[in-house]
C-alpha cells in the first residue's frame, strides 16, 4: 500500500479520509486497525533522553498512539488546528471554559444549553468568579446588546438540547469576533459532517462523542476542537494541567464508530425525517420539532447552514395528562426510555424544559417528548408507536 503525503491525504474527500485517518498498517504489523495501546509508564532508552523527555510519548496522561489515532480521525472532520479527547461529552463542554475564562469574565450561554452544562455554569463557574448570563437561543445578531466590557465568550448549541432551536451561528460569530469575544459551540446534534463549525468561525467546537461518533451506546467520550493553533495551545495547556485522559479501549471503540459514522447518519437522517413526518400527521401530536421539516421555525437557518440532520427530534403532544403519556411510553417495546442518543437503537423520553429555562419560556401547552430513531425497520417503529397512541387515547 502506498503511503500518502499530507497534501495528498488532505485532497481526498471526507468519506475517504474517514476510512484512512489515524491508521497505518505498517505500524501495526500489517493489521488494518491500530492496536489498543494501554499504559502509564513509558520507558526511555537512556538518561539523556529521559532528562529532556525525548520521546514521542512521555507518560500515559499525555496521550498514546490509540488516542492519537482517534484524534486524527476527528481532526479530519473538524478541520481545525487540533483536537483533544476527554472522558465525557460533559467534560468536553466544561474544559474550554476552564481553558479560556478567567476570574472577572462574563460568559454568555444559550438558554437551550445541554442541562448538565447549565448545572456546571450555575454551580461551578461563580466559584471561580465567572459571571454567566443566559440568552435567547434565537437572539442572532442581537447578542451584541448583551456584550459587556468583560464578556469573554459565547456558548452556543445548535440545534438546542431538547427544544432544537436553530441558532444563527454566523451572525453570533460576526458580532462576537467584532469585539474579540470567542464563540464556543456544542455541535453534537449535527456532528462536523452536517455542520462545519470552524468554517463558520466557531473557535471551539465540542462533540459528545458518546452519541453518534461511538454510535453504539457503549462509550462515554468527548472531543474539543480548536480553530487556530493559538487556541489549541491554550486548550492543550489546560488539558495537560488537569490530567484529563481517556482509556485506550474507549478511544479505540470511538474510532471504530467513526469509521461508519457517515453511513449510519445516511440511514438515520431519512429515518428520523420519515418518523417526524409520520408523527406530524397524528391527531395526538400538536407539533413536531425537527429543523429539517419545512414547517419548523428553524428550517430556513438549518437549510442555509447545515448539510444534513441527525435522527434526534422532539414533539409536543396535544394537552393530555402525564398518566396518559406514561401509558403510551411504558408499553413501548422498541423505544427504550433513557438519556443519551446517537446509538443504533431507538429511544424516547419525556422532558419539561420549563423547569430550568431562565431567559426564555417555551410556550408548550401539552407534554413534550424527545425521540431518537435508531436503525430498526421504520414499519415496526410505527406499529409500536401506533399501539402507544391507542394507549394514550384510552388513558385520556
Ligand atoms: C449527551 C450530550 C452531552 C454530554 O455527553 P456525555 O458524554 O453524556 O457527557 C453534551 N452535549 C449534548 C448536546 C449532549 O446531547
Amino acid at each position: 500500500m502506498k503511503k500518502l503525503s499530507k497534501p495528498e491525504f488532505a485532497r481526498l474527500r471526507e468519506k475517504t479520509r474517514l476510512a484512512l485517518a489515524g491508521r497505518d498498517p505498517s505500524d501495526s504489523y500489517g493489521f488494518v486497525n491500530p492496536p489498543i495501546v494501554r499504559g502509564s509508564t513509558v520507558i526511555y532508552p537512556n538518561t539523556e533522553d529521559f532528562l529532556v523527555r525525548k520521546a514521542r510519548y512521555s507518560y500515559g496522561t499525555s496521550g498514546s498512539p490509540t488516542i492519537d489515532a482517534l484524534l486524527a480521525a476527528v481532526n479530519t472532520m473538524e478541520g481545525g488546528a487540533g483536537v483533544l479527547a476527554c472522558s465525557s461529552g460533559l467534560l468536553a463542554c466544561t474544559l474550554p471554559t476552564l481553558a479560556f475564562l478567567r476570574s472577572g469574565d462574563h460568559f454568555l450561554v444559550t438558554d437551550s444549553v445541554y442541562h448538565p452544562m447549565r448545572n456546571f455554569c450555575e454551580r461551578m463557574l461563580p466559584r471561580y468568579g465567572v459571571e454567566v448570563t443566559y440568552y435567547d437561543p434565537l437572539i442572532g445578531e442581537g447578542i451584541a446588546e448583551l456584550f459587556k466590557p468583560n464578556t469573554r465568550a459565547v456558548w452556543t448549541e445548535s440545534p438546542g438540547s431538547q427544544t432544537l432551536e436553530v441558532q444563527d451561528i454566523p451572525a453570533i460569530v460576526t458580532a462576537a469576533h467584532a469585539r474579540d469575544i470567542m464563540v464556543m459551540m456544542d455541535n453534537t446534534w449535527a456532528t462536523p459532517l452536517f455542520f462545519d463549525a470552524h468554517a463558520f468561525g466557531v473557535d471551539v467546537s465540542v462533540q459528545a462523542g458518546t452519541k453518534y461518533y461511538a454510535g453504539h451506546s457503549d462509550v462515554l467520550i468527548g472531543t474539543v476542537s480548536a480553530r487556530t493553533p493559538e487556541l489549541y495551545a491554550q486548550l492543550k495547556l489546560t488539558w495537560d494541567a488537569l490530567g484529563v485522559i481517556i482509556a485506550a479501549e474507549d478511544a479505540y471503540l470511538t474510532l471504530r464508530g467513526i469509521r461508519t459514522l457517515a453511513v449510519r447518519l445516511k440511514e438515520q437522517q431519512p429515518a428520523g425525517l420519515e418518523m417526524a413526518n409520520w408523527l406530524a400527521e397524528r391527531p395526538e401530536v400538536a407539533r413536531v420539532i425537527h429543523p429539517a421539516l419545512p414547517t419548523d421555525p428553524g428550517h430556513a437557518l438549518w437549510k442555509r447552514d447545515f448539510t444534513g440532520a441527525c435522527s434526534l427530534f422532539s414533539i409536543e403532544l396535544e394537552p393530555v395528562s402525564m398518566t396518559a403519556v406514561a401509558a403510551m411510553l411504558d408499553g413501548l417495546a422498541l423505544f427504550g426510555m433513557g438519556a443519551s442518543w446517537g446509538g443504533y437503537e431507538s429511544l424516547v423520553l419525556p422532558f419539561d424544559c420549563k423547569r430550568y429555562r431562565t431567559a426564555t419560556k417555551p410556550g408548550f401547552k401539552g407534554p413534550t417528548i424527545r425521540f431518537h430513531i435508531g436503525l430498526e425497520d421504520l414499519e415496526d417503529l410505527k406499529e409500536d408507536l401506533d399501539a402507544g397512541f391507542a394507549r394514550l387515547r384510552a388513558a385520556s
